[in-house]
């Protein structure tokens, strides 16, 4: 899973396809609920505020 900012989703893509093999599904992160899981609030690659969850 990655919480990625604007700039780097296309890299957090091309990760988790590598390394499962499948296209990860894209989320807005304001857009999703998770019970038990705040969201991070920083980027998984650069620490500026994220936009999309990436799983
Ligand atoms: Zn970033």
């Amino acid at each position: 899973m990655y919480v990625v900012c604007n700039d780097d989703l296309d890299i957090a893509i091309d990760e988790f396809v590598e390394e499962y093999l499948q296209p990860p599904d894209v989320y807005m992160l304001d857009k999703v609920y998770f019970t038990n899981w705040e969201s991070p609030d920083r980027c998984s690659f650069c620490g500026k505020k994220p936009i999309y969850l990436v799983v």
